[in-house]
């Protein structure tokens, strides 16, 4: 959904998400504007040099998913980066964590070598150092970001395989998604304070992200029964309020009634929430249609 084929790599299809598309000239002149050069064809081919990165990131994960047997459904390329949507969760946290390394292990492996290239070539043309230079940059930004302990980073994954075998699955991605929200609140505050769009809707993004994978992982566990408490079964009343107080006025139905934008504001959170479902259920396979 919203998103295009690119091709196929060990038969995995690479996709584009549109909302990588939309971001693309601003990313293009964003780095045109860093690297001080006035035409938008270098901040174009460092773009593409970025996602070309963040391709083989997301192919790192894939390999060494594979090599636990866990078939890789699609990548998907985002503005903040990318998915490897595998058709599992792995087994163990051990696997998880893993797979979740072999990303940034990947662009920290890319920043070295275009910077080593950037070195190698010290000869060259100014533009083409310069563009490897902004591409290992970039790796290293891609590795370093990826490592925070946020859903849907990949650090995000590592923190809770590593909290898992010591406080279970649930309360181990609460934290780790907790963690992500705060961090994703702090970093929209950082764009608000700069004034920079790009941030707090990359901010947004992440916490969005945040709360649809501890939402899955708990659907996940109620489906599975075998569970401690079940999340859904909440007293909707707090019972001393319910037990104790008879309300005569207002009416209780009374209540209910909400005014219409109010209910147009809840249904639209709830399609963006359904959207963030759907794009970040990747360590779970959909339900067949
Ligand atoms: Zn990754």
């Amino acid at each position: 959904m919203y998103s295009y084929l690119l091709g196929r790599i060990y038969g995995i299809p690479v996709k584009i998400h549109i909302t990588l598309l939309i971001f693309l000239p601003i990313i293009a002149l964003q780095i045109s504007a860093v690297m001080g050069v006035g035409s938008l064809i270098w901040g174009l081919l460092a773009a593409f040099g970025l996602f070309a990165s963040v391709g083989l990131h997301e192919l790192g994960h894939s390999v060494i998913a594979l090599s636990k047997r866990i078939r890789v459904r699609e990548i998907l390329l985002l503005p903040i980066g990318g998915l490897a949507q595998l058709e599992r969760m792995p087994d163990n946290p051990d696997d998880e964590m893993h797979i979740a390394l072999a990303g940034p292990i990947v662009s920290f492996a890319l920043a070295i070598g275009f910077w080593l290239l950037a070195i190698l070539l010290s000869w060259g043309p100014v533009w083409l150092i310069l563009l490897l230079r902004v591409i290992a940059a970039m790796n290293l930004m891609l590795a370093l970001f990826n490592l925070l302990p946020s859903f849907p980073m990949d650090g995000g994954r590592v923190f809770r395989a590593w909290l898992t075998p010591r406080l279970g699955l649930v309360e181990a991605t609460r934290i780790a998604a907790r963690t992500g929200q705060t961090m994703a609140i702090l970093f929209g505050l950082w764009g608000l304070v700069r004034g920079s769009l790009i941030t707090l809707a990359v901010a947004v993004f992440i916490y969005l992200a945040a709360g649809a994978e501890y939402r899955m992982v708990l659907l996940r566990q109620r489906m599975q029964g075998g569970f401690g408490f079940d999340p859904f079964d909440q007293p909707t009343v707090a019972p001393d309020e319910e037990d104790d107080t008879i309300t005569v006025s207002p009416p209780p139905y009374k209540r209910e009634e909400e005014p219409r934008w109010l209910d147009w504001i809840k249904q639209s959170g709830r399609k963006v929430r359904k959207m963030f479902d759907d794009l970040f259920d990747d360590w779970n396979r959909r339900s067949p249609k």
